[in-house]
């Protein structure tokens, strides 16, 4: 891997490519997020400040973020939204998080206080709104919403479909709660809970114009989760995970799988060992549906010097956004999703790209030679 690693560094050089700094990437078409974030890069902010504001614009304007992060849009069994949120700074590997947090708006906000003012990594549910209200200074709001209680009554009139529950009685893909477990035969739940609609986390990278990194994400998570369920977003390595040494990564999707797996982490090793973004977010994500075939999701990752990609599973296409100085703006585009769970389209990609470098290497022989 080490003989690989200096091979792409040294095919990166001779190809000639310039530094393309600074860099914002964002899941899903969030141009107004970017562009956030990009704005605090270019008037002097940090990585870390520019991936909290990108992620507040759309805890703030939910409707601008497809409902999926924020306030308004996802709610728990009970009809009510709760938000996870996480960043981490590429620099120290420090991460700031909130899971499940209740009735406060700005999560990436109390985030970020986690990470700068406390040795901890994640708070949760009650207590970070505590910490929220009494430390950061956040108003505790109701966030309810004409939308979130329309979302909630017409789930219940489907009877309580989808929902995230298996082997209880009443049989859950029939019936409302309560439930209980149940010692007759298992009931599994196949029920399609996944959707293109159910997965925007909004999940961010900037790299400022020196090549430091911060990720965040942040999410209302999934829609009629279990009341206390925190998905992926919180979890370093999952949701997000940035080195300053390699780049960053973050993720969306089925977040009860991804924990399991940890793709941005992932993701991110892959760089370090010399995959470019694409390649390595889609072994990360191929590892993943190698074992959960119904799996969706979507990772996007950035080197430390501008390169970028993403990878998808199980949507047919997915958007993402960057914004960087040739871009003019954020630049938002659909992506089809090919990731496979066969090895040999990774190995096929490594190959493509080894003849490709041949080719360069010889042309840029004879082009000294001759
Ligand atoms: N990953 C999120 C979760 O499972 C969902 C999403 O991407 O929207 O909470």
């Amino acid at each position: 891997m080490r003989l690989l690693s200096v091979y792409f560094i040294f095919m990166h050089l001779i190809a000639g490519e310039g530094v393309n700094l600074p860099l914002v990437i964002v899941t899903w078409e969030y141009p107004n997020a970017t562009d956030k974030a990009y704005g605090i890069l270019t008037s002097g902010g940090s990585s870390v400040d520019a991936v909290e504001e990108g992620c507040t614009f759309c805890e703030d304007y939910p409707s601008k973020c497809r409902y999926s992060v924020g306030f308004e849009g996802k709610v728990d069994e009970n009809g009510e939204a709760t938000l996870d949120a996480m960043i981490m700074d590429g620099t120290t590997l420090n991460v700031g998080a909130v899971g499940g947090i209740r009735r406060i708006k700005r999560a990436t906000t109390v985030a970020r206080h986690v990470l700068d003012y406390t040795r901890h990594s994640l708070l949760v549910g009650d207590q970070a709104t505590d910490f929220a209200k009494d430390f950061v200074g956040l108003p505790e709001e109701d966030l309810n919403t004409d939308y979130n209680r329309e979302v909630f009554e017409s789930w219940k009139d489907e009877n309580c479909q989808p929902n995230f529950w298996m082997n209880v009685q009443p049989d859950p893909t029939e019936n409302c709660g309560p439930y209980s477990p149940s010692d007759q035969d298992k009931v599994v739940n196949l029920k399609e809970t996944s959707s293109p609609s159910n997965h925007d986390t909004i999940g961010i990278v900037a790299v400022d114009s020196v090549g430091n990194v911060a990720s965040a994400a942040s999410t209302n998570g999934l829609n009629h989760k279990i009341p206390g369920r925190v998905g992926d977003s919180p979890i370093p390595g999952a949701g997000s995970y940035a080195d300053n040494d390699v780049g960053g990564a973050a993720a969306t999707g089925d977040g009860d799988v991804m924990i399991r797996f940890l793709p941005s982490y992932q993701t991110v090793e892959n760089m370090r060992n010399g995959m470019d973004p694409k390649t390595a977010a889609s072994d990360a994500l191929r590892r993943i549906a190698v074992k959960y075939p119904q799996y969706m999701g979507a990772v996007i990752g950035a080197t430390n010097d501008g390169e970028y990609g993403i990878a998808c599973y199980g949507y047919e296409e997915v958007q993402y956004c960057t914004q960087d100085p040739k871009s003019g703006g954020p630049y938002c585009r659909d992506v089809t999703c090919d990731v496979t769970t066969s090895t040999s389209a990774c190995l096929q990609s490594i190959a493509l790209s080894w003849w490709i470098s041949v080719v360069l290497i010889s042309a840029s022989l004879s082009a000294h030679l001759f």
